[in-house]
This record gives structure tokens, C-alpha cells and sequence, in this order.
């Protein structure tokens, strides 16, 4: 007979700023439509950091409180999550014990406009596993229905589980900014977001890619991937080298940074009719001069993870292995303050992940 409950080990953050702690918690048991899930592989996301930190500067002073968009303390964060299944509910079907499963972690209130045209990601009344509900900084996580889980059997569960994330932002840049071979497109960051993107824009819209970063290592990663020209902004100025490689701009910038400075910049180097993909969370205001927006027809646009079909498309692709997620360093549950740290210190290239099991 199965046992009614499991204590189970998950890193919790118990208040903002405070170490993440290792805590003994109770698994209840499964209602109808909810999954089990023993997580072989969390990534860790800069958005992890900033539940840690609590909230997000809002460039004029003030400070976003994560707590008043709903977040409740303590939580266990994790919104990267690929794992084994190991029970169902009753009336789970198409998802079987023993199936190796990528979470789709956005979940919406189900039932708005915006959640029933498949972008529960942007739903008014977030759910979200590991902000909002319980996440992957565990051994086991319970999903609350199989309709969010992706079978991703033979796939490295340590690669596809930054795809639920970093993989599925850069997967919807890339489609917001609707790039065609003659266009000139820069990637403003390389780190996961942005490295995943050259791949994806290499593969899906073979237009000239310029990639912008601040390390060297990174920028020849993303040469590897498929850039065609990167620029060190620490050694080079952006701006007079952009203009010299394309004298009226280019077409697009998609901004992994975002912040005051790379925004500015970005404004800079569009040409006419350009757009600006805004997606880091870097934190901060800019000042937009208002005429030149329809003077020169310029698009400003956000984009915020994706839709759960935009993931199947992502691990279709990465079946196929047009897209390989970088994993540079794993770390057990024990060590997540470590990987926090290592984060905030720029020593990961790529993504790193968490391994419960391990
Ligand atoms: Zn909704
Ligand atoms: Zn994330």
C-alpha cells in the first residue's frame, strides 16, 4: 500500500534577503487531475534572485514589491522544473509513471480571455509554480494538472528544463521580432537568454546577427552559436561600431538587459520603422524622447515568457537539435546559496540547474 504522505527535502526562501533554507516539508496526496513529479533537474533564473530579493527596482524611486503581486513567504522557488513522474491523481490520462516530463510552469486563473487564447503566461491572476505556488527547489513538486506537462522523453533533462523558462523567452523575442534574412538584428546581452536566442535566430530567420556583451568568453560562445559579428561593449563603443557595420541602423534590438543605459542605447542604433524588444529585468527608467517614436515609426514591445504551445514547439526544435541548451554547472539542493551567488558574480555561462535527486 502507498503511503499517504512523503516528507520530502526543498530549498525555501523563508523571508527576501535571508539564505535559502533547507526544510523538511509533507507531500499530500494527489487530488484528481494533479501529477507527482520527482525533479531531476531545476534551472536557476535571474527571476529566482529577484524572489529572493523581494521585488524589482521600478526606476523612479520605488521599489516592486513582489508580495504585492501575490507572492506569499516563505516559497519554494523553481519555475525550471524536468523530472520523472511518479503518481498521478485518478483522472490524469496521457501521462503515465515513469515519464520523463518538462513542467509548463505559467499557469493563469483558466477561465479569463487571456488564459482560454493560450497565453495563461500573461493572465490578470498568475499562478505561477515556483512564484506563486510552489516550485522545483525540491525533490518533489505536485503539479496541479497533467495538462501542464510536455513528455520529453530521450532529451537531457539537465538542458530541457531552462527551456521552460529562458529557452521559451527567447523563443518568443525571437518570434515577436519577426526578423527576415535581410535584416540586421542585435542581441543585447549573452548570457542564457540571449545565447539561446542567436541559436534560434540563426535556425528560424538566418538574418545578420550582432551580438553585444561585456565578456569575451560569452561573446564567442555566441559566435559558435551563429553570431555573425559581436561587439564588446566594455572595449568597444557601440554605437559608432553599429553605425559603421550598417550605416542607418538595424532592425532590431531585442534587449535581454533592459536597462537604463542598454534601453537608451538601443533607442540609438534602430533605424526607421525598427523595433525594440524589451526582456531583462535589469531594473530602471529611461527617458523616451515622444516625437521620434512616430517620426520614426519605431515599435517598443515586451515580451514575457510564453505560450505552453510555444514550449512544445521549443522541444520539438530541441529534438531536432536545432537548439542546444548551455548548461555550464550543476549544484545539489544543499548547495543553492552557492548557485545564488555564483549567479550574482557573473561565473555562469549559459544556465546552471539544480539536482535535487543527486
Ligand atoms: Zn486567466
Ligand atoms: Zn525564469
Amino acid at each position: 500500500m502507498k503511503p499517504f504522505i512523503t516528507r520530502v527535502k526543498a530549498a525555501r526562501i523563508i523571508s527576501p534577503n535571508k539564505p535559502l533554507e533547507i526544510c523538511n516539508m509533507t507531500l499530500r496526496t494527489l487530488n484528481e487531475f494533479e501529477v507527482k513529479i520527482k525533479v531531476k533537474a531545476a534551472g536557476i533564473c535571474h527571476s529566482d534572485l529577484h524572489l529572493f530579493e523581494g521585488g524589482y527596482d521600478a526606476g523612479d524611486g520605488t521599489f516592486l514589491n513582489v508580495t504585492d503581486r501575490g507572492v506569499k513567504y516563505p516559497i519554494t522557488p523553481g519555475h525550471e522544473i524536468a523530472g520523472t513522474v511518479t503518481d498521478i491523481g485518478k483522472s490524469v490520462t496521457n501521462i503515465a509513471i515513469g515519464d520523463d516530463v518538462l513542467v509548463y510552469p505559467w499557469i493563469g486563473c483558466g477561465v479569463c480571455y487571456t488564459c482560454r487564447n493560450g497565453d495563461e503566461q500573461l493572465c490578470e491572476f498568475p499562478r505561477s509554480i515556483g512564484v506563486f505556488q510552489d516550485g522545483g527547489y525540491a525533490e518533489f513538486v505536485i503539479i496541479p494538472h497533467y495538462k501542464f506537462l510536455i513528455k520529453v522523453s530521450k532529451l537531457n533533462l539537465d538542458e530541457i528544463a531552462s527551456l521552460a523558462c529562458s529557452g521559451l523567452t527567447s523563443f518568443t523575442s525571437i518570434q515577436k521580432a519577426k526578423v527576415l534574412p535581410h535584416h540586421k538584428l542585435v542581441i543585447l546581452g549573452v548570457g542564457g537568454l540571449g545565447l539561446m536566442a542567436v541559436q534560434l535566430a540563426r535556425s528560424l530567420t538566418n538574418s545578420t546577427i550582432i551580438c553585444i556583451g561585456r565578456n569575451n568568453k560569452k561573446l564567442s560562445t555566441a559566435q559558435q552559436f551563429g553570431a555573425d559579428y559581436v561587439i564588446n561593449s566594455t572595449e568597444s563603443n557601440i554605437e559608432s561600431e553599429i553605425f559603421s557595420l550598417n550605416p542607418t541602423g538595424v532592425d532590431c534590438v531585442i534587449d535581454f538587459i533592459n536597462s537604463p543605459s542598454t534601453a537608451t542605447t538601443s533607442m540609438k542604433i534602430l533605424k526607421k520603422c525598427g523595433k525594440l524588444i524589451l526582456v531583462g529585468l535589469f531594473g530602471g527608467a529611461m527617458n523616451l524622447s515622444l516625437p521620434t517614436i512616430p517620426l520614426r515609426a519605431i515599435t517598443i514591445e515586451g515580451a514575457y515568457t510564453g505560450s505552453y504551445n510555444s514550449l512544445v514547439h521549443l522541444i520539438e526544435l530541441a529534438k531536432r537539435g536545432v537548439i542546444k541548451p548551455l548548461i555550464s554547472k550543476k549544484y545539489t539542493l544543499h548547495e543553492v546559496n552557492t548557485a545564488f551567488d555564483d549567479i550574482k558574480n557573473h561565473k555562469v555561462i549559459g544556465r546552471s540547474v539544480i539536482t535535487p535527486s543527486s
